[in-house]
């Protein structure tokens, strides 16, 4: 538990020293007000089908525009809220929020499948699958329109506890996304052990597959495995051209970056994930192979 604590804390600037912690602190004070007073919001970042340029999904995520500190990033408030357990309210909220806003997109008539991040907390609760399948029916949406990410911290919690969890969302229609695969240790034996119905391979992973013969083997690689297992996977952090040609090749399914869109508000969304579609047909005629 020591260990985990300084984990986190270090997401702060200055990890360790006076200011990180004295930043801790402010942040640790100031959150239960931002959140009481409608501080908080979600932004949504397109993810694009990567054999069609089509934009089918988007994942929300938290910001916190502070009228004194200005914007908070999740990097750092995330941790403290997990320190704190403020991150089980958050946590709702967002799963409510992002509902409502899947609800808001169907109505509209283009539906698009929204991935909400969900915290080790959240996960060992032993509730998870209760209330997601809870949000979506309060909202009226299909199970198949959400997704739910994970990151592979929370699962090694309590795998047991997590397998049962994700298996009943998996049962009922809810996508399961092993997010930043490739990040921490990045077992194959976790891939065995946990239902899931995504990996999405870390930024880390992905950032030299387009200059270095040898990083892009291994994304290929794991791509290959994890499509015999029926997983599908996500590249993540996807900021040039020449990438998403690679992960063309590598039949990777779905890629999401800034190459793509950055992160926007919910009314910028359509217009963002058409922009999406221009980005794979511009790339397909640049490498010549029409149409
Ligand atoms: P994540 O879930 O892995 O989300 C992807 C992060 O990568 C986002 O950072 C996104 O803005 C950033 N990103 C996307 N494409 C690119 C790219 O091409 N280049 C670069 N450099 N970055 C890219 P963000 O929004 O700052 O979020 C950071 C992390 O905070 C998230 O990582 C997630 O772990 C956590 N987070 C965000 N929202 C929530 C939430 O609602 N609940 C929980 N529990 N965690 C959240
Ligand atoms: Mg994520
Ligand atoms: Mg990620
Ligand atoms: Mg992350």
């Amino acid at each position: 538990a020591k260990q985990a604590g300084k984990r986190r804390v270090g997401r702060i600037s200055n990890p360790g020293s006076l200011a990180g912690f004295a930043r801790e602190a402010l942040l640790r004070r100031r959150l239960p007000r931002a959140f009481d007073d409608g501080a908080l919001s979600l932004e949504y970042q397109p993810l694009q089908d990567v054999a069609t340029g089509a934009v089918h999904g988007v994942e929300a995520l938290l910001r916190w525009r502070d009228p004194e500190l200005g914007q908070v990033p999740p990097a750092e408030f995330i941790p403290v809220a997990e320190h704190t357990g403020e991150i089980l309210r958050i946590g709702a909220w967002v799963l409510e929020a992002a509902c409502a806003q899947a609800r808001s997109w169907s109505d509209a008539g283009s539906p698009l499948k929204v991935s909400v991040n969900v915290s080790p907390l959240q996960l060992v609760s032993g509730t998870l699958a209760g209330d997601v399948l809870g949000a979506l029916g309060r909202h009226g949406i299909p199970a198949g329109l959400m997704e739910i990410e994970i990151t592979e911290g929370a699962a090694i919690l309590d795998l047991a506890g997590a397998a049962v969890q994700l298996r009943q969302l998996i049962d009922a229609g809810v996508g399961v996304a092993l997010d930043d695969y490739g990040t921490a240790h990045s077992t194959i034996a976790l891939l065995r052990a946990l239902p899931l119905t995504t990996v999405k391979i870390a930024k880390s992973f992905i950032d030299d597959i387009d200059t270095d013969a040898r990083a892009a083997t291994i994304v290929h690689g794991l791509v290959k495995l994890l499509q015999a297992a029926g997983v599908k996977t996500t590249a993540e952090g996807v900021e040039r051209t020449e990438q998403l040609a690679a992960l063309q090749n590598m039949g990777c399914d779905t890629a999401q970056g800034y190459l793509i869109s950055r992160p926007v508000a919910a009314v910028n969304v359509p217009a963002a994930a058409r922009h999406g579609i221009d980005c794979t047909a511009s790339l397909v005629e640049g490498l010549g192979k029409g149409p």
